[in-house]
């Protein structure tokens, strides 16, 4: 069987990591169609909708930032 994965998101690449090498399972492949895989864990400062036109789903994450601290010790 040939699969095709919609979409590399983390859901996406688990589906492909799942998939590859399973018995019945002749190729996997994820089509995507933003500009990376990721999905909504690419950080990007960009709002609004991309080159192509689809919406940026990051802007919630906008001003976010990871710290190794626990929280209240920054
Ligand atoms: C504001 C917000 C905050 C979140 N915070 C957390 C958090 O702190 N911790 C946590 O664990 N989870 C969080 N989540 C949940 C988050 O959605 C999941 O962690 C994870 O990103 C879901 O992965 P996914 O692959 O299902 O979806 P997504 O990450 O959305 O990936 C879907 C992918 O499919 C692509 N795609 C969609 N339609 C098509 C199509 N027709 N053809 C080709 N490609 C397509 C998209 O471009 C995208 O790359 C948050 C979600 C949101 C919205």
């Amino acid at each position: 069987m040939d699969v095709v994965v919609i979409g590399a998101g983390a859901s996406g690449a688990m589906a492909l990591r799942h998939l590859q090498g399973k018995s019945g399972i002749r190729s996997v492949v994820a089509y995507e169609r933003a500009g990376q895989a990721g999905g909504n864990w690419v950080y990007t400062n960009n709002t609004g909708t991309d080159s192509d036109g689809l919406p940026v789903h990051q802007a919630a994450f906008l001003g976010m930032r990871y710290s190794e601290k626990p929280l209240g010790c920054e």
